[in-house]
């Protein structure tokens, strides 16, 4: 069951991804800006809940990274990506790591898969409401 529900948390969490990233190429300019004002800042403390839980020991390991029996020198493979994405790949949109990652998940079952947004939920008004909170 644990497994079934860290699946469907992971699906929402890459849904909810494809979805921001649908709506940076497809909505108005309207529904961007409204999206940018709603969505920039959670996005940032998202990254910084995760490079806080990646900051390095006393020792210089990562805690969250390191075991008992082997420890992760920091910077650990969560910051080596989160500075390959905000700062050495800017802020530019990476239509070829987007694929990668689809391609990664391919084997995700379909039926733990949240249904795509329809045309209303990603243009309007509530287009922003998570979609696990309908299910
Ligand atoms: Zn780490």
């Amino acid at each position: 069951m644990d497994q079934i529900l860290g699946q469907v948390l992971r699906n929402a969490v890459w849904e909810r991804l494809d979805m921001l990233a649908d709506l940076a190429t497809r909505a108005d300019t309207d529904s961007l800006v409204s999206v940018a004002r709603s969505e920039l800042p959670r996005l940032t403390e998202g990254w910084r809940a995760m490079l806080s839980a990646h900051e390095p020991d006393e020792r210089g390991d990562c805690p969250t990274c390191s075991t008992r029996w082997h420890r992760c020198k920091a910077p650990c493979s969560v910051w080596q990506v989160a500075h390959e994405h905000l700062v050495a790949g800017g802020l530019a949109p990476q239509q070829d790591l987007r694929r990668t990652w689809r391609r990664t998940r391919a084997n995700v079952p379909a039926q733990t898969r949240a249904p795509k947004p329809t045309q209303a939920e990603t243009t309007g008004r509530h287009a922003l409401i998570p979609q696990v909170a309908a299910h």
